[in-house]
């Protein structure tokens, strides 16, 4: 990809105009790590970028100075050095106009964002002391930066992302106003404050996401919930750690680039705790079906920051079910292994491991159920099923509640190791039928 970047540079800048890497692949490259797109900056207008590249498409993007350039095997952005006029809707430039390449590092959110980086003399560009700041690891708008969150609220947003992944410091003037402007937030789209959010929980710190987002106020104003996880206390002898907050952000602590249902499962796995908290009469804390509630309310939460179907459905999984891991050692051979089944079975053990060591520290019951998944074969755990509903059918059972449950008293033998042949099934299930169990109503 450098080399394919390096050429449509060479090609630009033998046609005359200046032209640059510019941006996150420059950061990423002084700081040692992978990009994984080039954008190149240059003087030459779309059109004029067109003419040297005839491939070039995306050409709708062609007021805002960016043209797409299919080259090799990939793919790059050509963008003309350009300044962002005006902002009427918080969020993005009226239109824009053609600048020298300095005023194009000064419409950049960040200063070690601004930065650009000739492949052809191999030399770094710095017109706003990006390069000091990334040795001193440090997140500072460029200019003011009361009127760079204003123009964007997206960049609140990805101050937060860039210092808790990179492992930075938001320096103070840039801080105060991020701290200032958090409550507008809101004038982001759900779609962007979900894309920043997943990748500040899938990324290498999602506790520090947690801490930055919490003291700035975002985390109130984008998750509320979360946010009221503040002071929730528990029972000292299982949480000898602290409120339900410091909880969750242990949890946090010990993701690493983790899934993305895990992470939001870490973050959303008590949600439900302040609301179902009762002190009996003894005085002891319970929270009654929290796990319940707080399944009710990561649909809401998710759902509000419309995630895909398919996370939710995973993350509910996850926190409804997280409770029924501390009984496992009790379970009948069916409930383990219905258990052990399931699709996100693998992140609910990961999340009930980082859910002890954030707790009590008893991990027994996790290499138990570790234990169970390595000795059960897969063709053991979830065998195939021994009869159909058309054999109930042929027994002469109507279709309906009942030949459902016959089915699962069927399967639930089955899965307790009572019968293990289809001749074994066809003669429980005869019998069955002359005695037929209860209907769930
Ligand atoms: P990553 O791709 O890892 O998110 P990035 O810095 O490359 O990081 P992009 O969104 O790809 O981010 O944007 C490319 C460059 O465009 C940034 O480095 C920055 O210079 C500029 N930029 C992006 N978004 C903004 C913004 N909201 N405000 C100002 N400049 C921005
Ligand atoms: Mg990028």
């Amino acid at each position: 990809m450098w080399q394919l970047g390096l050429r449509i540079v060479e090609r630009l800048q033998k046609a005359g105009y200046i032209a640059y890497f510019a941006g996150g692949c420059v950061r990423d490259r002084l700081l040692g790590h992978q990009s994984h797109d080039i954008d190149i900056a240059t003087t030459a207008t779309p059109e004029e970028v067109q003419r040297l590249f005839p491939q070039a498409t995306g050409l709708h993007g062609k007021v805002f100075g960016v043209v797409r350039v299919p080259f090799g095997e990939w793919s790059f952005e050509v963008a003309t050095f350009r300044r962002d006029v005006g902002s009427r809707d918080g969020r993005h430039p009226d239109h824009v106009v053609f600048v020298p390449p300095a005023e194009d590092a000064y419409r950049r959110d960040f200063t070690i964002n601004a930065l650009f980086y000739d492949p052809i003399s191999d030399q770094v560009i710095d017109y706003v002391g990006g390069q000091r700041d990334l040795a001193e690891k440090t997140i500072r708008a460029v200019g003011d930066p009361n009127q760079r969150f204003a123009e964007d609220k997206l960049r609140l947003l990805r101050a937060v992302r860039f210092a808790a992944n990179l492992g930075f410091r938001i320096e103070p003037g840039t801080w105060n106003a991020l701290r200032i402007q958090a409550a507008t937030i809101h004038q982001v789209s759900v779609e962007r404050i979900r894309e920043e959010l997943d990748r500040i929980w899938s990324g290498p710190a999602p506790a520090r996401g947690l801490d930055l987002l919490d003291q700035s106020d975002l985390l109130l104003h984008i998750l509320p919930e979360v946010s009221a996880l503040h002071g929730v206390e528990q029972p000292k002898e299982f949480h000898p750690e602290g409120d339900v907050f410091l909880h969750t952000r242990l949890l946090l602590e010990q993701l690493h680039s983790a899934p993305l249902p895990l992470a939001w499962a870490a973050l959303l796995h008590d949600i439900g705790k302040p609301l179902t908290k009762r002190v009996d009469r003894n005085g002891r804390i319970r929270f009654f079906e929290h796990e319940v509630v707080g399944a009710r309310m990561a649909h809401a939460i998710l759902s509000r920051l419309r995630q895909p179907n398919q996370l939710i459905e995973a993350v509910v999984a996850m926190v409804v079910n997280h409770m029924a891991f501390k009984d496992a050692k009790q379970m009948r051979p069916s409930t383990l292994k219905r258990l052990l089944a399931r699709s996100t079975f693998s992140m609910e053990l990961e999340l009930h491991r980082i859910d002890c060591l954030a707790s009590h520290g008893d991990l027994s019951i996790y290499e138990f159920l570790r234990t169970k998944l390595e000795e059960l074969p897969a063709s053991d755990i979830s065998p195939p099923r021994l009869v159909t509903g058309h054999d109930f059918i042929a027994l002469g059972v109507a279709p309906g509640p009942l030949l459902g449950s016959l089915l699962e008293t069927i399967r639930e033998a089955q899965l307790n190791g009572q019968i293990q042949t289809r001749e074994e099934a066809l003669a429980f299930a005869s019998r069955l039928v002359a005695t037929p169990p209860a209907t769930p109503h």
